[in-house]
């Protein structure tokens, strides 16, 4: 545990737009709190970008964020078009910031929301999934994104989710997949799931569906806790939580890793109000926060959000959530002057903050490379194929007569659907084909994992070609400690 008294450097990045001015308040704040801070200044955002540093951060302030290890980063503008890349995703992938922590929680009547008793965080998956970004274009018709989870990422994040409610006394953690659909991908984070769930017994588990899930955040918020999920449905949930909770403006965002963290307001730098001084710095400051828990000062955390709490309760309102509570609208630095005034005191209307103050940084194991079993029975070969008709008795055929003896066509799917043999008229093909070859001994229902040689699937590959078939990618089918590793054709 940190001492309570030794500074901890951190850096800190002003960014664009509204940035500079949430920023100096949030500063402010931390100061008048007596946080235990020191901080190195680095340039982020727009004018690195227009330098022509396209990653939106140079060499050397990169080097200061790596020997810090904790950033607390205002909102930066991206410069539309021109190959920029997002700094954000630069920032998680290659610092391994595997967890994004978003906390949605209701303030009425001080901030407008249908429901006055939400209080959740949601725990997304921040560097797998969809958002791998490995996307191809196979044939002229059909475009690919490959969807990557793996055991390690999903047991790091689950596993943070569970430690996250403990430390933070929550009683619930809900998992969304939709591994109704991909049962290989979204199943495996469900089952790591159940397994890390079994670890935490005295916090209640569940799983929902995503899109049920979704929509249950909208209509019944109060009735979450804590929910973990995978990168692309986390990411639409924030958003459909920060939104229900009427606090867009409000939400701060942590995005953890083993070693580092990057801490910031969700919202972006609001360029039409730069400069104004009426921005509202509450997103920033809370994102501050939960820099402080994660160092181990939720005592100042715990100090700076009650006296926030305070503010709003007595009516203290930057222009953007002003309504029939506000006693006063005040501009940034007024508003972050009304919190410092407030430093010790603890809200009489709204639910005072109380967090857990024996807490670091939060740390996740994951469990050590277990090798498993391997046994190689068969291939799927994607063939870009469209002949006069896109028949698929007419590309069965071929394949049929291109195949060696060693192998033989189980089967023809088109977009997952099997369309050989026995397929109907009515299902459209487009010109990809997945192609499942197996053994010559398969025998359904009887020898359905009859072994097959990589020798076998090259002098497949190779008669295809000689056959003028195009295969334009394959995945080799496995048995992983004797159990199916690939899905089945929708009909198979
Ligand atoms: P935005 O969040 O900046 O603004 C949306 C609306 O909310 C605007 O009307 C704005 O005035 C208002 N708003 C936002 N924050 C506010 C605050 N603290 N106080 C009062 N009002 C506030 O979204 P945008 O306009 O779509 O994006 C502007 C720029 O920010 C873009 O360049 C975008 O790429 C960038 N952005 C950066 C981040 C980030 O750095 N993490 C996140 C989102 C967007």
């Amino acid at each position: 545990m940190t001492d309570k008294n030794t500074k901890r450097r951190i850096t800190v990045a002003h960014g664009d737009g509204i940035g500079p001015e949430i920023m100096k308040a949030t500063l402010k704040i931390l100061e008048a709190a007596k946080a235990p801070l020191e901080y190195d200044e680095i340039q982020v955002g727009e004018k690195v970008y227009l330098s022509g540093i396209t990653s939106g951060i140079s060499p050397d302030d990169w080097e200061t964020l790596r020997k810090n290890k904790i950033f607390l980063k205002a909102p930066i503008t991206t410069p539309q078009g021109g190959g920029y890349k997002s700094l954000n995703v630069t920032i998680r992938k290659s610092l391994g910031l595997f967890a994004n922590v978003r906390p949605c929680m209701t303030l009425t009547p001080y901030i407008q929301s249908h429901f006055d008793d939400m209080d959740l965080v949601i725990v997304r998956e921040n560097e797998e999934d969809l958002y791998a970004g490995i996307e191809h274009q196979q044939t002229g018709e059909v475009v690919q994104c490959l969807k990557l989870v793996s055991r390690p990422g999903c047991e790091k994040i689950i596993r943070y989710a569970f430690e996250y409610a403990r430390v933070n006394n929550r009683k619930k953690v809900t998992c969304m997949t939709k591994d109704n659909i991909m049962k290989h991908t979204d199943g495996l984070f469900h089952s790591v799931f159940n397994e890390i769930a079994a670890e935490y017994p005295e916090i209640k588990n569940e799983h929902y569906i995503i899109d049920i899930g979704a929509a249950r955040i909208a209509d019944r918020p109060n009735a979450f806790d804590v929910i973990v999920t995978l990168n692309l449905y986390g990411d639409i949930v924030s958003d459909i939580a920060a939104e229900v909770a009427g606090s867009v403006g409000f939400s701060g965002s942590a995005n953890i890793g083993q070693d580092f963290g990057m801490f910031e307001a969700i919202h972006g730098s609001a360029p039409d109000i730069s400069g104004m001084g009426i921005a509202n710095p509450t997103g920033l400051l809370n994102g501050a926060c939960m820099m402080l828990v994660h160092l181990g000062m939720s005592d100042k955390a715990e100090m700076i959000q009650n006296a926030l709490l305070t503010a709003i309760e007595d009516g203290i309102h930057t222009g953007d959530i002003a309504n029939e509570t506000t006693t006063k609208k005040v501009g940034t630095q007024e508003f972050a002057d009304a919190v410092i005034e407030r430093l010790g005191k603890k809200p009489t209307k709204l639910t005072p903050v109380s967090l857990n103050h024996d807490v670091e940084g939060i740390k996740v194991n994951i469990t050590p490379y277990k090798a498993q079993k391997k046994d190689l029975v068969g291939v799927d070969a994607f063939v870009d194929w469209v002949g006069t008709d896109r028949n698929p008795d007419t590309i069965g055929k071929m394949l049929e007569d291109a195949c060696p003896a060693n192998m033989k066509l189980k089967m023809i799917t088109n977009r997952g659907v099997k369309v050989y043999p026995n397929g109907i008229p009515e299902t459209f093909c487009t010109d990809h084909w997945r192609c499942r070859f197996v053994s010559k001994d398969f025998v359904k229902g009887e020898n359905e994992n009859a072994p097959v040689a990589h020798e076998d699937i090259i002098a497949l590959l190779t008669d295809l070609n000689t056959n003028g078939i195009e295969v334009i990618k394959t995945e080799n089918l496995y048995l992983f400690d004797g159990k199916r590793g690939y899905s089945l054709g929708q009909g198979e």
